[in-house]
């Protein structure tokens, strides 16, 4: 199967610096179809990184989308809304919106059901917390978030899980290889998809995550806003 990397901007690059960046990464990468690739730059950038990707093999994800298809929702925006200007698909469910903005695995069901009923793609990000692993739980949180998934969406080829723990998310800690391998077990044992691994990647340690045989790519935060560490993910996914 084609690995998956996807980098997640996170509240960084308006579209200004969405600009450069894409125009960097659409000259590396080209068309070249070996590895599956995306961006999730934040809303206002979309348009930018629509255009600047335009022709090259990286396709554009939003970080998030609401349930509903219009209505009195200030600040969120609509799966139609994300269709209509080209977006390929959107993240749903990242640690960082369940941690500050209420984010439950009801609304991320809501949300991954939302957009894959339009026809976009979904990443649908789950993971434990550190007091969670330490407790011997991680693979309960994990079985319980994937079931809320699971509930909510129909089986689905255009759905993708990042299996992201939450310790190790921007705090240069990443789960090994094994972790993470034993982590993906759980989630495919649920839900029969691709699942990407998420925490601290970077082009140190990607070539032996992507080796293990239920890493199907990369959720990448932090080394993604740089084009050489991006492209050095990539690489390690193209040669696993
Ligand atoms: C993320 O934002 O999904 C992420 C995994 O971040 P980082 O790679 O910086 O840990």
């Amino acid at each position: 199967m084609r690995k998956l990397v996807a980098g997640n901007w996170k509240m960084f690059k308006g579209p200004a610096e969405a600009r450069t960046l894409c125009s960097e990464l659409a000259d590396r990468v080209g068309a070249d179809p070996a590895v599956g690739l995306a961006v999730c730059p934040p809303y206002v950038s979309l348009a930018t990184a629509l255009a600047a990707l335009e022709g090259s093999a990286v396709d554009v994800f939003a970080q998030s989308v609401h349930w509903e298809a219009s209505g009195a929702f200030t600040g969120e925006v609509s799966a139609e809304m994300l269709l209509e200007i080209g977006a390929a698909g959107c993240l749903v469910g990242h640690s960082e919106r369940r941690q500050h903005f209420g984010e439950t695995d009801e609304t991320t069901g809501a949300r991954a059901a939302c957009a894959l009923a339009v026809g976009l793609r979904v990443i649908a990000c789950v993971g434990e917390l550190e007091r969670e692993r330490e407790a011997g739980d991680t693979a309960a949180v994990l079985e319980r978030q994937v079931h809320a998934i699971e509930r909510a969406v129909p089986n689905s080829a255009q759905l993708v899980v990042a299996y992201e723990p939450v310790w190790a998310i921007g705090t240069g800690k990443t789960a090994t290889a094994d972790q993470a391998q034993e982590a993906h077990e759980v989630i495919k044992r649920i839900l029969d998809v691709p699942v990407l691994y998420g925490g601290s990647v970077k082009p140190e340690n990607a070539a032996e995550l992507m080796a293990m045989p239920d890493v199907d790519g990369a959720l990448v935060g932090g080394a993604s806003l740089d084009v050489d560490s991006f492209v050095a993910i990539r690489d390690a996914a193209a040669a696993a």
